[in-house]
């Protein structure tokens, strides 16, 4: 593990909210108002993975150390294999919405993510050569994780776009570095607002 990796590894270790069967849920995002919501919809959705799919979520808990809240410049997680973490970009999801709906979402960026490692793990890191099949591996294990739930999740599988692969990695650095400063101020103002909302009650 090189040095930043380590540095990282420290930081999300003091980050730690919650632990479930060995992952720990951190929390790193700048919208402090949703961090119990956050830790408890990750380990409701580890619950659901080992209900309904007892062989992902041995998966899971050996390929991902941390599942981490932080904003995230163009998608809702990112893996990041130095440290064995899943990114979530939690404000993406609308649990007000449909609660199940995106428990079910979130558990399959969980086994997205568990995906990416377990293919590291035997070998086949994602490269520029390989990248659009290892997305489509993932995704494909995301989708037979929803076949598993099966009613409306097993009839509501993804497509894969290889185009918006392609699109995703040929992002230039400004572009990415913009709308993560959008991302991070869009969850600076809901913590502002909910800051204000909880004055109001008082
Ligand atoms: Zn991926």
């Amino acid at each position: 593990m090189n040095i930043r990796d380590r540095i990282l590894k420290r930081c999300l270790v003091a980050l730690t909210k919650r632990e479930y069967a060995g992952v720990r849920i951190c929390d790193a995002n700048v919208n402090d108002s949703d961090d119990e919501a956050f830790c408890r919809h990750v380990a409701q959705a580890l619950e659901l993975i080992q209900g309904a799919d007892p062989r992902r979520f041995r998966l899971v808990t050996k390929e991902l150390r941390f599942i981490v809240n932080q904003e995230l410049w163009g998608s809702c997680g990112r893996y990041l294999r130095g440290i064995h973490a899943c990114s979530v970009d939690y404000g993406r999801y609308d649990f007000a919405r449909d609660e199940q709906w995106y428990l079910a979402e979130l558990a399959r960026l969980i086994i997205h993510d568990a995906t990416h490692g377990y293919l590291h793990s035997r070998g086949i890191p994602s490269s520029k050569a390989n990248r659009l099949r290892v997305e489509h591996v993932c995704l494909v294990e995301e989708n037979r994780f929803s076949q598993r739930l099966g009613g409306r999740f097993a009839a509501n599988l993804e497509e894969f776009h290889p185009e918006w692969v392609e699109a995703h990695y040929r992002t230039p650095w400004w572009t990415r570095l913009f709308r993560l400063l959008k991302r991070i101020r869009e969850e600076h103002k809901k913590a502002q607002s909910s800051r204000r909302n909880r004055e109001a009650v008082k």
